[in-house]
């Protein structure tokens, strides 16, 4: 053999080797798996770094462009992805961090994702999912009925019918978003007479067949922006994704919604969809959506309810009123990488109606043949990877029990968390939790006070002052790397309209205990005692005894 052949068949071997032979459990590689199937918690707690590396030195790790050309072993790559990418995630699962909607999920996942990797099926046609198609029209179904409790016969009728599907699984809330929006839009440009539909002939034609100027989405001001790329995608234009004024409570206010949704008939706009949330992102309120569907109703367009976050509220016997209403939507976007606790890149959109999602139905001749099963004709997406059985699983292993129990503790210790606020003196609450999501700020007891006497020019001032507080108290939370909570901007009724930067708490982790919420206040009164903060402490006191 020449040397070079030699070379050849030497890397071709290593490179069957790489899809062969699993690692030597005394291998780096080996030992990672053994620590992650054993103790994950304690692997990442040891291995996530929880100072903060500045972002800029972290790209310098990931600077090169050129693709490596020579082939790197397995275990030296470990050891880079272990220094340089793990040590430098963030520990979303820890239960000092009740910053975003991302937390623990259950231990079960992860040998399971492992299965579904080395499955590794494609959900975009039969052929090459078999009996995970199924499974997902189950998962499908399930929600649904979490949704729309339907009888029976119903599921029977609709679970595994070829030709529809009762909803569309996806990679998250904004697909899930953009697909109930797209079957809306179609439904209402749907072939007619000699126009053969806004998927044939494209959006101008269907505007002048509906003799219209211009199709609108009605939304609170609460919105998530994943409606904003919605409305961009589908050609109604963002301007027509329209934000409409929210009542004290963070709700859509209904007597300006009427108001928005006539003046744009009398431009000649087409109401496409009113979309009510179900807990919102920031402040995790629920809109009415009973007035939202009975307004549907009067304008005979699409109800769309956007329950991403607060979907899963619906297995709570306690809480489940608090969305009443969203049994009349015909679309419901949930995404079960939050409140369902799935790994990352699952969302489900479901229609009451199992017609609607033929609207968007797409057949080819080599896949996704008419008539056959293939979920991929009703989907966005087109490979799709099984996560389905993570939702599956979920659902089979914690049961409608567990998640009742899930989602009645988060509202709990969100409860718990807020009169915490409210019993301390250097706090002010913003916005009550109505879920599991509240809003507060740093705002001591004697300034609350004084800047309640002052004039509106001194509160702006003031405000201004507080932002900048509350941004620095946030900011040095997360470097430090012990606790985390995020912050918005929102315009509370209290404060006439101004905006405000707050923090935002979401109480989705179940290890979360009332000892470590405390600890999450000790810290920001601690962070509060520095320097540059009791500066600008004395620019308040200064600024308010000026204007008494
Ligand atoms: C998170 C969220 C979305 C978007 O979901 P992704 O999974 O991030 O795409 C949409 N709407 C609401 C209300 C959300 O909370």
């Amino acid at each position: 053999m020449s040397p070079l052949r030699a070379f050849a068949k030497a890397n071709l071997e290593s490179l069957y080797r790489v899809f062969t032979v699993p690692e030597a459990p005394d291998s780096t590689l080996g030992r990672i798996d053994q620590a992650i199937s054993g103790d994950v918690r304690g692997f990442l707690q040891e291995h996530v770094v929880a100072l903060e590396r500045d972002l800029v030195e972290i790209e310098k790790d990931f600077s090169l462009s050129r693709i490596p050309e020579d082939p790197t072993f397995v275990s030296d790559y470990t050891e880079f992805m272990k220094e340089k990418l793990v040590a430098q995630s963030v520990h979303t699962a820890a239960p000092g961090f009740i910053g975003h909607m991302t937390s623990a999920i259950p231990y079960f996942m992860l040998p399971l994702a492992r299965v579904m990797i080395a499955l590794n099926q494609n959900l975009v046609k039969v052929e090459t999912s078999k009996a995970f198609t199924p499974m997902e029209r189950q998962v499908l179904a399930m929600l649904h009925r979490l949704v729309y409790e339907g009888t029976d016969s119903f599921y029977d009728r609709w679970i595994h019918d070829s030709e529809h599907a009762l909803g569309a699984f996806c990679s998250g809330g904004t697909v899930a978003n953009i697909t109930a929006l797209w079957a809306a839009r179609n439904r209402l440009c749907g072939p007619s007479g000699d126009f053969k539909g806004i998927a044939q002939e494209g959006l101008l034609k269907a505007l002048k067949h509906l003799n219209c100027e211009g199709l609108a989405v009605l939304v609170s001001r609460r919105g998530h922006y994943s409606l904003g790329k919605a409305a961009d995608l589908l050609g109604i234009g963002r301007e027509n994704l329209v934000g409409v004024d929210i009542d004290e409570n963070n709700r859509i206010n209904m007597p300006r919604l009427r108001e928005r949704c006539s003046e744009l008939q009398g431009e000649g706009i087409r109401i496409l969809s009113l979309v009510g949330i179900g807990g919102t992102t920031e402040t995790g309120n629920v809109d009415p959506l009973d007035a939202l569907a009975d307004l549907a109703g009067e304008l005979g367009c699409h109800f769309h309810v956007d329950a991403a976050w607060g979907g899963p509220t619906l297995f709570s016997a306690t809480h489940r009123h608090l969305l009443k209403g969203i049994e009349r939507a015909d679309s419901v976007t949930l995404d079960a990488h939050k409140q369902l606790y799935v790994p990352m890149g699952a969302g489900m959109v479901v229609f009451k109606d199992p017609e609607t999602l033929s609207s968007i139905e797409h057949h080819a001749a080599y896949i996704l043949r008419k008539g056959s099963k293939d979920l991929g004709s009703h989907t966005l997406e087109g490979s799709r990877p099984g996560m389905a059985m993570l939702v599956h699983a979920g659902l089979a292993i914690i049961g409608r029990k567990g998640y009742e129990l899930l989602m009645d503790q988060g509202i709990e210790r969100a409860r718990l968390f807020a009169d915490m606020v409210e019993a301390r003196e250097d706090f002010e609450l913003v916005t009550e939790p109505e879920l599991n999501i509240l809003t507060y700020r740093y705002n001591p007891a004697w300034l609350q006070q004084a800047m309640a006497a002052a004039d509106t020019e001194t509160q702006r001032q003031g405000n201004e002052i507080l932002d900048q507080i509350n941004q620095h108290i946030q900011k040095r939370q997360r470097e430090d790397g012990k606790t985390f909570v995020s912050r918005t901007r929102l315009a509370p009724g209290r404060y006439r309209g101004e905006i405000i930067t707050v923090f935002r708490a979401v109480l989705a982790n179940p290890l979360t205990t009332g000892e470590i919420l405390e600890s999450v206040l000790d810290e920001q009164c601690q962070i509060a005692g520095n320097s540059a903060i009791t500066a600008m402490l004395d620019d308040l006191r200064l600024l308010l005894s000026c204007a008494a």
